[in-house]
């Protein structure tokens, strides 16, 4: 029985009616959020299709678990299943401490070339918020994952390495602007258009297929002009150059805002923004920013995706919380949420919008994890099991 799901030639997927779905758990509080996860996921494509549908999660191990079991902090048959299924989901890991071990998020993002972090930014009526319409927070960010400031080009102030740079801009490339030479650390920031096109190609392609049809091109062009600029004249040239029927005929309206005038206007009018396409660093940023202004950690769904290969990794955004990790209390929400966003990807967007349905009512009623629960008006604490159990329950409803 073929289980893979697969990117055909003309893009589009390939996804059999039993599915195998690589999970990793995660450390931490990674196993309750998955084990809620994986009972909310299977109760709703059980109901969306009546049991002609469902996926054969494959457990694959990564982290302080894989570490344990094999000594290894991501084996290569962790990397390889995630390769093989295109499709997977994970729950947070713990950062290895020294011994030269990249970060397990970094190293499978770079392996798979996952080159589009996909953060929606969504409001959820009961949920605390700290801006007065929250209601009007509807924002999907296609952050740039591969390039910029975060590709780790850096020297260290007073090395060898800091020393020989400086003497390359000042001797090579006639630089004098470095305005203490001899205690500056220095960053490289590389931003081409191959990965400025790839970005906003995808960041189009998703505002018109969701039907949300406009795109805002968030950057920095006005100080880092080649860098940041280059993005966002790249951005408009592949807009232009692809899209020129869509945004002739209004079907995808495209503009472009500096990052900081962003981060006011995503506060006070965030209604003028759908989709957004930007850098990595601005990215890092205005992710969390905005998720803030919907319920914050708990709540926010992301994933990594290459548009082209259509690999997926569908992960919670917060980490490990040691502090209340085997507690039955963490917010399963975050991971519940990236396995619709998996659901939608994969095109089983009945069974996500059942569970987008049952997380409403949950929440509607007051229904949450106490770290929604403490700030709704008639909030009711629950259990990660409890919370979990009563969404599904919702769902059967
Ligand atoms: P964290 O997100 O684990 O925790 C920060 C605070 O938020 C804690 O008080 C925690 O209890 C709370 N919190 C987080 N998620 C919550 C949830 N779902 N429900 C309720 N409360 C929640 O961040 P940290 O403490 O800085 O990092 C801990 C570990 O996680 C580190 O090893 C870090 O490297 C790792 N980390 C992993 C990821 C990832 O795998 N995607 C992301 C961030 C951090």
């Amino acid at each position: 029985m073929q289980t893979k799901i697969q990117n055909l030639p003309d893009g589009t997927l390939y996804v059999p009616d039993t599915p195998t779905i690589p999970f990793v758990e995660g450390d931490g509080v990674g196993p309750e959020v998955t084990r809620a996860m994986r009972s909310v996921v299977d109760q709703a494509v059980k109901v969306a299709y009546q049991g002609q549908r469902k996926i054969l999660w494959k457990e694959v191990l990564a982290g302080g678990k894989a570490y344990q079991e094999q000594g290894e902090w991501l084996p290569e048959a962790t990397i390889e299943a995630f390769r093989t299924y295109l499709v997977g989901i994970k729950g947070p890991l713990t950062t290895p401490i020294g011994g030269g071990i990249r970060s397990l998020n970094v190293a499978l993002r770079q392996t798979l070339d996952l080159y589009v972090c996909q953060r929606p930014v969504k409001w959820y009526r009961g949920v605390a918020s700290p801006v007065k319409k929250p209601e009007h927070v509807d924002i999907t960010v296609f952050r740039e994952n591969t390039e910029d400031i975060y590709a780790g080009i850096e020297w260290e102030a007073g090395t060898p390495e800091a020393e020989k740079f400086l003497r390359f801009l000042q001797e090579e490339m006639g630089v004098k602007k470095v305005r203490f030479p001899e205690t500056s650390s220095f960053g490289v920031k590389p931003i081409s258009r191959s990965g400025t096109e790839r970005l906003v190609r995808a960041a189009a392609s998703y505002a018109l297929a969701t039907g949300r049809g406009r795109l805002t091109l968030v950057h920095k062009g006005n100080i880092m002009k080649f860098t940041e600029g280059g993005f966002k004249k790249w951005g408009y040239e592949v807009l232009n150059r692809e899209f020129e029927k869509e945004i002739a005929t209004g079907k995808l309206i495209v503009d472009d805002c500096i990052a900081d005038a962003f981060l006011q206007n995503a506060l006070l009018k965030p209604e003028a923004y759908s989709v957004v396409a930007t850098p990595n660093l601005n990215g890092d940023y205005i992710s969390d920013m905005l998720a803030a202004e919907v319920g914050g950690i708990g709540i926010s769904p992301g994933a990594n995706i290459n548009y082209t290969t259509r690999h997926a990794i569908f992960e919670a955004t917060h980490g490990t919380a040691p502090d209340i990790a085997g507690k039955d209390i963490v917010n399963p929400c975050s991971l519940i949420l990236s396995a619709v966003m998996l659901l939608d990807y994969i095109g089983w967007s009945e069974a996500a919008r059942l569970i987008e349905k049952a997380i409403c009512t949950e929440f509607a009623k007051g229904n949450a994890t106490a770290d929604l629960a403490k700030f709704m008006e008639n909030g009711q604490p629950m259990s990660t099991s409890a919370f979990a159990a009563s969404v599904c329950q919702e769902i059967s409803e």
